[in-house]
């Protein structure tokens, strides 16, 4: 197994050997095919398969919404009962190696850049820590010479001073650094595929370390290895058909519950959102498909925790939050400094490792990943939860926990 020897041991197949048997193109297929009977008949069952998830993601299932949204209404309440709970993002660096059609970080795009110091990061920290929030997800491109994997470990243990939970959604790494984060603190990866079609992935990622499309599907099987007690994953939609990418997320899903059941599985459903280099999506997830994927992954997989982030608008949020979605994010900001100002001094251009560029005009800002669609404040969002029924969860883990 190539893990192995590299990386650690794993005595199971990761899920690079159980995408190359699992039979999508097919799936994809019967889904489109389904009949009334069959989504009847699949929403009977108390345990699904593949094949079931794939009805329920089908055209014909768009007639059964209000059906799966009072099941998965149902399950949500039994599994989670009336809470969310709540993280921000802090981007630490925007500063990245590698060339994503897709993303305002990539290395090709003419835009502002930053790394924040160690100090910075904490600035960013307790200015949320300030608006209530107790879980942080540090965010950061890959880039190894600004964003090193001892930079890394700092900030998570700068932050984790604050915050009683860290989690990362960095480049991928192998099991030995995944160890060093988590023992300085950290307890969850959240890494996105993009995309499990291994030919859509090369035509997306043009060069860069992320090229590698065997070694990030890898990544959670590591990271579990490391020691992360939560795990997240995604696709991106509106790469590629999204019937396609939410059953290979469905399958890593399962994969993930059953080989690395120590460790907590998320989902997060991110469509594309506008950003610098200006990537058209060649295909949509309408909002109507969104709430039917959100109500087929709740049915296929009711201990599954859903994130929803401030990519969506904020009358789909609220909508979609008793469906089944358990963790959200509120006020974020996707760019390094984005709270607090921090590191607007060393606002540059970078090409590759070099910085080529230092004329900034005053008032500038760093590149934001991608624009974001639910602008209300921390506030707003969590009076709205309220209102909703539901009680905002700023904090349900502590690592005192596990000692
Ligand atoms: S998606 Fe990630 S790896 Fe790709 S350019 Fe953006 S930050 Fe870098």
């Amino acid at each position: 197994m190539e893990i192995s020897a590299k990386f650690g041991i794993l005595f199971y197949m990761t899920f690079v050997e159980a995408l190359k048997t699992l039979p999508v193109e097919n799936l994809v297929e019967k889904s489109l095919n389904s009949s009334a009977k069959e989504v009847e008949e699949s929403l009977r069952k108390p345990t699904l398969s593949l094949v079931d998830f794939a009805r329920l993601i089908s055209p014909v299932a768009n007639g059964y919404l209000e059906k799966m949204a009072n099941l998965a209404r149902s399950l949500t309440l039994r599994r989670f009962g009336k809470v969310v709970r709540l993280f921000a993002p802090l981007y630490v660096s925007n500063e990245c190696v590698n060339n994503c059609k897709y993303c305002g970080f990539s290395r090709d795009n003419n835009v502002l850049r930053v790394t924040l110091t160690i100090d910075e990061v904490l600035q960013e920290a307790r200015e949320l820590k300030r608006q209530g929030f107790r879980s942080i997800l540090l965010v950061a491109g890959e880039h190894p010479k600004f964003v090193s994997t001892a930079y890394l470990e700092e900030c998570v243990k700068a932050v984790h001073s604050e915050v009683p939970s860290v989690s990362l959604e960095i480049g991928r790494l192998t099991v030995d650094e995944y160890r060093r984060l988590v023992k300085a603190g950290a307890e969850g990866l959240v890494l996105y595929q993009e995309t499990y079609n291994p030919k859509l992935y090369a035509q997306l990622h043009l060069s860069g370390p992320k090229r590698h499309f065997e070694n990030r599907l890898e990544t959670q099987d590591r990271a579990y290895l490391g020691g992360f007690r939560r795990l997240g994953i995604g696709a991106l939609y509106g790469l590629g058909d999204w019937r396609y990418e939410a059953i290979c997320v469905a399958a890593h899903a399962n994969h993930l519950l059953k080989n690395c059941w120590k460790s907590y599985i998320t989902i997060s459903i991110p469509r594309l959102r506008p950003c610098a280099g200006l990537f058209n999506p060649p295909v949509t997830l309408t909002d109507t498909e969104l709430v039917q994927l959100v109500c087929a992954y709740r049915i296929m997989l009711p201990d599954v925790g859903l994130v929803l982030s401030t990519r969506e608008p904020s009358y789909l949020r609220d909508g979609l939050l008793p469906l089944g979605i358990t963790l959200i994010s509120a006020g974020s900001h996707t760019e390094p400094g984005g709270y607090t100002g921090a590191g607007k001094e060393k606002l540059h251009k970078t090409r590759g490792a070099m910085i080529f560029d230092e004329s900034v005009t005053p008032n500038a800002a760093a590149e934001h990943q991608f624009q974001i669609a639910d602008t209300r404040s921390v506030k707003e969002v969590v009076e709205t939860i309220q209102r909703l029924g539901y009680e905002p969860v700023w904090k349900d883990w502590d690592a005192t926990f596990s000692a």
